[in-house]
């Protein structure tokens, strides 16, 4: 029985209610009186449920796929304006447990070397990421209690938030660890994380349990309802995702959206972020293996139609994607990406021939950060290192309120402009710099409150002098 207010994992994402769904935006798909109503509904930019946002993406209508784009870039400019967020993964450890078959960590794979990084190395790991210019990173690991039990996730919490190197600090570290217990969210909490990321993966159970054969993740009840105790846990930033791919697209679709309004029925607030990862080629894994791959068309259409269905709800595109992927969906409702990553353990510290080393998958944006940053900005979008909000307490609902009231634009943006004049003053390339002083020069002028755009040319004249960390 189909129920967003139970926190039973087949309850809020019932597979009746999922196929349901299914079937009803595929008898839609071009009904225009329909898609009209629910595209109007839309341009309140109050969100969609998941039955209307379905219907939207099973449309063949290409005058009303247009509409969808254009309404999807409109919501991202209200809600994020030209800002893009930059982070970067960190995997501290690659020793797992599972039997995820898509996942070269799977525990079988007996050819990839097996690291966890020494609090030494995430120094020397942390220290190569500040010299990059990264403020905001998602530490990751493989599910292993014995080699990466929570005491050792919470020790390099700790270690990475106490390293300063020169004008460098991590100001916001995300987690994304295989679903806990309560007690565990509770010291992750108190240990001062961002964001607790799990990809559900797949949220079709029986496809999960194939894919999941063996190890703690087969539970597919533990693992869709590790949000309900994250939440429980004290945790209210909490970021969904799935790995598209392994099932049907519009399974996942209908599933995901299923599981925002399950969250913002039960805690009152939706997911802070959504990340929309595709299966990649890695060591002992081929994508082509898998029958549900989606090309870059339906990808961008997904995209839009997330970005419509949940307005505050951030997006996360990593560099899994290539950069032209990437340039397409920024502007369909992107506001996160990674930027100069390494999927494999001391890979920024030590990088290693990429067939020696232990990457998770390939990586199709290999370009430096910097070289990221400059591209992002010779296309007016403003790179964000800020990790404002989560600092001054305005996580949860809080930020939801803010960015409900599209309010996101007074706090964000001057944020935005004060963390990449300190990039361009510690990290940037002489170019980079630039043309980052011009586009600063620029969004100066799009801030209308005097009192705000005042402070931050104050801000902007003392990191010239030297002073670090100003915020709004
Ligand atoms: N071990 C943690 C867990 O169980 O959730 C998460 C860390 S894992 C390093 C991060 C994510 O990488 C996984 O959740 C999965 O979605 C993704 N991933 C695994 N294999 C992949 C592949 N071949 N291509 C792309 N992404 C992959």
């Amino acid at each position: 029985m189909y129920n967003p207010k139970s926190t039973k994992a087949e309850e809020f994402i019932s597979h009746k209610e999922v196929l349901e769904t299914i079937d009803y935006a595929e008898k839609n798909k071009n009904n225009i009186e329909l898609i009209d109503s629910i595209l109007e509904k839309a341009r309140e930019k109050k969100g969609l449920t998941h039955l209307e946002a379905s219907v939207l993406l099973a449309c063949e209508v290409p005058e009303k796929i247009d509409e969808i784009y254009t309404l999807a870039n409109e919501i991202k400019q209200d809600f994020y304006g030209n800002r893009i967020v930059l982070f970067a993964p960190l995997y501290l450890s690659n020793y797992c447990v599972n039997g995820c078959v898509y996942c070269p960590y799977h525990k079988q794979n007996t050819n990839i070397p097996r690291k966890k990084l020494t609090q030494e190395e995430i120094r020397n790991e942390v220290i190569a990421l500040q010299d990059m210019g990264h403020k905001r990173l998602a530490i990751e690991t493989g599910e292993d209690p014995v080699n990466n039990p929570i005491e050792y996730v919470l020790e390099s919490i700790k270690t990475i938030y106490g390293i300063k190197h020169k004008n460098g600090s991590i100001r916001r570290v995300n987690v994304n660890i295989a679903a806990t217990t309560v007690e565990n969210y509770k010291k992750l909490h108190e240990a001062g994380i961002g964001t607790y990321i799990l990809f559900q993966e797949t949220y079709n159970k029986e496809s999960y349990e194939t894919l999941h054969p063996t190890g703690p993740k087969h539970n597919y009840a533990y693992h869709t309802e590790a949000m309900d105790r994250a939440m429980q846990g004290g945790i209210d930033d909490v970021g969904l995702g799935v790995l598209f791919g392994l099932e049907s697209y519009r399974y996942e679709f209908a599933a995901i959206l299923m599981h925002a309004e399950h969250l913002e029925a039960v805690y009152g607030v939706g997911p802070h972020t959504i990340s929309i990862p595709r299966i990649k080629k890695a060591d002992d894994i081929d994508p082509e293996s898998f029958d549900n791959g989606i090309d870059d068309e339906i990808f961008a259409k997904i995209v839009a139609c997330i970005r419509i269905a949940t307005p505050y709800t951030g997006m996360i595109i990593s560099t899994r994607e290539s950069e032209e992927c990437r340039k397409k969906l920024l502007h369909l409702g992107i506001s996160q990406i990674s930027g100069g990553s390494k999927t494999s353990v001391g890979g920024y510290f030590n990088p290693m021939p990429e067939d020696e080393n232990s990457a998770q998958f390939d990586v199709s944006d290999r370009r430096p950060l910097d070289e990221v940053i400059k591209w992002l900005m010779e296309m007016d979008y403003v790179p964000s290192f800020c990790t404002a909000c989560y600092r001054a307490g305005r996580t949860g609902d809080r930020f939801m309120e803010v960015c409900k009231q599209q309010q996101i634009k007074n706090f964000c943006h001057p944020n935005a402009i004060i963390t990449l004049k300190e990039y361009l003053e510690d990290y940037a390339s002489e170019d980079t710099k630039n043309i980052g002083n011009n586009l600063i020069k620029k969004e100066l002028n799009t801030l209308d409150n005097k009192t705000i755009k005042e402070t931050v040319i104050e801000d902007l004249e003392k990191i010239e002098k030297g002073e670090r960390d100003f915020r709004f």
